[in-house]
């Protein structure tokens, strides 16, 4: 496996230190996506937390409460585009059901944590069922969570890990107590000053939870990049970003599904870049009008510069895959004759060769890809190795 590297970034680019609300959408836009069944019609009105889709596994429950409108398309996080249910705002918030708070998490067993999992389908951030994996998981010994945001200028997660620090805690050491795990260690990267200083001003009453440090370096924020850097055995430990942990304090003290997320936008074609703490379903283009200056000719990429894909943000909405968006200038980059310097091979972090394998039809390692976008950051010939890779046709 090739080395990991610090990718070079504009260090002029600063996000403002402040979270700005964006919770009250004139209109917000839920995908039907493929084997839901839609429970809802036209013209019915809605209530937050209401369920308005269903298909085997899970449920997507209504953001807000107000009335369905019609449908249309929209685009989401990975560009591609699909029909919404849309639902018009009546800024009441009505409830569909007010579920009453857990006063403490400290009484909770690890069969009702079960069960709460099953019964509300909770998955992580792998689309991995947190009931499989906390099942499996049942004699580890650490806690692994992973604080570390990889993309360039995207920082929703470091942000989600301060402003909610002491739920957060609560729910590490909550978890510590039903999974009967000793020890918890959250990850930063060690240029994160925010988060370091923030947790270790704490930490000191939750003594089996350390802060560890990472060095700024691309694609620490997979598990199993992050684990075989800190050379620990993945089988040993239970690993959840911390978005996994929000998620699970909403789900579990608060009894609510997630309606709201932090987004970031920003990139060097934002005059004002910021963190935006948004509705499920958002239209980006209504959120941009009303509050971001975009400098001229710029394009939009979802999900950041390395990983993410350009897209229309007029149509682009809020599901809990979209991290941010980053707006740049994308520089014309004529891709020539490849000249077979090896460097993209030599970057892999999953040992394919890119430039073979645009040549074979072999699809295992091309399933290997993760999609990290870090061949094209490296190719001289300005080949779009990554989409080609995984079959994408940029033409
Ligand atoms: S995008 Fe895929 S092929 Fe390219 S470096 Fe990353 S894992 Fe390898
Ligand atoms: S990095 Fe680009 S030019 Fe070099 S071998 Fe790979 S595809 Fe060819």
């Amino acid at each position: 496996m090739s080395s990991l590297i610090t990718l070079n970034k504009d260090y002029n680019i600063k996000v403002s230190s402040n979270i700005n609300n964006y919770l009250n959408p004139d209109y917000v836009y839920i995908p039907i996506l493929k084997d839901y069944k839609l429970l809802v019609k036209n013209k019915e009105i809605v209530r937050k937390e209401q369920v308005i889709l269903i298909n085997k596994e899970n449920t997507i429950t209504c953001p807000i409460s107000g009335v369905v409108v019609g449908m249309t398309d929209c685009v989401l996080y990975n560009g591609i585009k699909s029909r919404c249910l849309v639902i018009e705002n009546d800024f009441k918030e009505r409830m569909f059901k007010r579920n009453a708070s857990r006063k403490t998490l400290n009484n909770i067993s690890f069969e009702e944590l079960l069960e709460i999992m099953k019964n509300k389908h909770v998955y992580n951030d792998n689309n991995e069922s947190l009931y499989d994996l906390f099942k499996e998981k049942v004699n580890t010994n650490t806690l692994i969570i992973n604080c570390v945001e990889d993309e360039p200028y995207i920082v929703s997660e470091e942000f989600e890990a301060r402003t909610y620090i002491n739920e957060i805690l609560e729910m590490i050491s909550a978890l510590m107590g039903i999974l009967n795990i000793k020890n918890a260690k959250l990850v930063f990267k060690n240029i994160d000053r925010d988060n370091i200083e923030c947790y270790n001003n704490v930490l000191g009453t939750y003594p089996n939870i350390k802060v560890v440090l990472v060095p700024d370096l691309y694609l620490l924020g997979k598990r199993n990049l992050l684990l075989k850097h800190l050379s620990i055995d993945s089988n040993k430990v239970l690993h959840l970003n911390i978005h996994d942990i929000y998620k699970l304090y909403n789900i579990i003290k608060r009894n609510r599904s997630i309606s709201e997320k932090l987004i970031t936008v920003s990139g060097d074609g934002v005059i004002n870049p910021q963190v935006f703490n948004v509705k499920i379903g958002t239209n980006i283009g209504d959120l941009v009008k009303d509050n971001i200056k975009l400098k001229d000719g710029v394009s939009c990429i979802s999900n950041g510069l390395m990983a993410g894909t350009i897209v229309d943000y007029k149509k682009l909405i809020v599901t809990e895959n979209l991290q941010g968006i980053v707006f740049t200038k994308i520089k014309e980059c004529n891709e020539i004759k490849c000249i077979k310097c090896g460097k993209c091979s030599e970057i892999c972090p999953m040992n394919i060769n890119p430039e073979e394998i645009l040549h074979s039809d072999e699809s295992k390692n091309r399933e290997k890809c993760i999609n990290c976008g870090l061949c094209n950051y490296i190719c001289p010939s300005y080949i779009d190795l990554c989409g080609k890779v995984r079959g994408e046709d940029h033409e």
